[in-house]
């Protein structure tokens, strides 16, 4: 069996195909461009988000049997093309929720203390004590909008940090409501009730600008705005006038409508903390995503 890692995974994952007697060959130096050269007789593509798995890589690949995504989103695979080929794909959902569940409540620390701020100022040898003024979190109303594996363990998070956590998902989940403490509510009650949201659904036609103009203006005066779900969820031009007019207090993003974000009006704002996409990126998230991406697609060999 042979399997072809084409961007980096934890060594411990490479290590665990090694010990079940798989050939890996590792192709995370080769431009993108020449992948489909090397894959010819491998039995599985191991990929994250930079190797895009279109029909061609397909093609090119004709003993392929799974593709494995170490990580969350699949826009990066031709799913349905692969599927058509008798291909299994296969991903890691939960290996990283704790990660970006810590970097929302990071973002949300960040956003209201104006940590970023403070020490752009504090490194330009300025000392502007009375404009860091911030607030606390505690006794705050946080709305998570999304409450799947990350929504629910940022509940968790804010729980502890003595903040009333309400939620809004596609379906309501009682049994979160009791185990975790937390209340449901339809969106616009939601919008209108929290003072930081929080954003943790996917990126479909259906949840596309969920954020918009007319929500921003449903939310509290001095509400915040967080976003580590999927560029596209928020509206940047609505957001930026918000910030700017001073309508919300502030916001932090670490996704974009398209990324890299090189140029963005956002980047003349103080009031808005923006972070490179990196809600999976820790040891221990990678980790866990190259492991389990390295069983799961050894188990579909098996299978096969
Ligand atoms: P999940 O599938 O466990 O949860 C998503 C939740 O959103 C579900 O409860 C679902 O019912 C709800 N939902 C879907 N569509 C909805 C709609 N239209 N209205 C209301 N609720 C809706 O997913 P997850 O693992 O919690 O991930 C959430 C998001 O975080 C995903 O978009 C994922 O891409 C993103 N993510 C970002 C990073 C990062 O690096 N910043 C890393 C991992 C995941």
């Amino acid at each position: 069996m042979k399997v072809a890692i084409c961007d980096p995974i934890a060594k411990e994952g490479v290590e665990f195909l090694k010990s079940k007697g798989v050939e890996v060959i590792d192709l995370t130096e080769i431009p993108k461009e020449e992948l489909p050269k090397h894959i010819g007789d491998v039995d599985a593509l191991i990929v994250r988000s930079a190797t895009k798995v279109r029909k061609e890589m397909i093609d090119s690949a004709p003993n392929l049997k799974v593709i494995g995504r170490a990580g969350v989103g699949l826009d990066n695979i031709d799913v349905e093309y692969a599927k058509s080929k008798g291909i299994k794909v296969v991903n890691t959902p939960g290996a990283t929720s704790i990660s970006v569940a810590e970097l929302a409540i990071g973002l949300m620390l960040a956003v209201y203390r104006k940590i970023a701020y403070a020490d752009r100022e504090t490194r330009a040898g300025n000392w502007p004590k009375k404009k860091c003024k911030g607030m606390e979190l505690y006794g705050k109303t946080l709305g998570i909008i999304g409450f799947g594996k990350i929504g629910r363990e940022v509940a968790k998070r804010a729980k502890a940090l003595g903040m009333k956590v309400i939620y809004y998902s596609r379906t309501r989940k009682e049994d979160y409501e009791k185990s975790l403490g937390v209340e449901y509510r339809e969106l616009d009650k939601l919008l209108e009730e929290a003072d930081i949201v929080t954003l943790h659904v996917p990126l479909t036609p259906e949840t596309k600008h969920l954020i918009n103009e007319e929500r921003i203006a449903k939310m509290k005066d001095g509400a915040v705005i967080i976003n580590t779900a999927r560029g596209g969820v928020v509206d940047e031009e609505a957001l930026y006038n918000a910030l700017k007019s001073g309508k919300l207090y502030g916001a932090a993003l670490d996704v974009y409508e398209n990324e890299p974000l090189k140029e963005s009006k956002l980047f003349e704002l103080d009031n808005i903390v923006l972070t490179p996409h990196i809600g999976a990126q820790t040891k221990e998230g990678q980790k866990r995503a190259g492991v389990e991406i390295a069983e799961k697609v050894y188990e579909e060999l098996m299978k096969s």
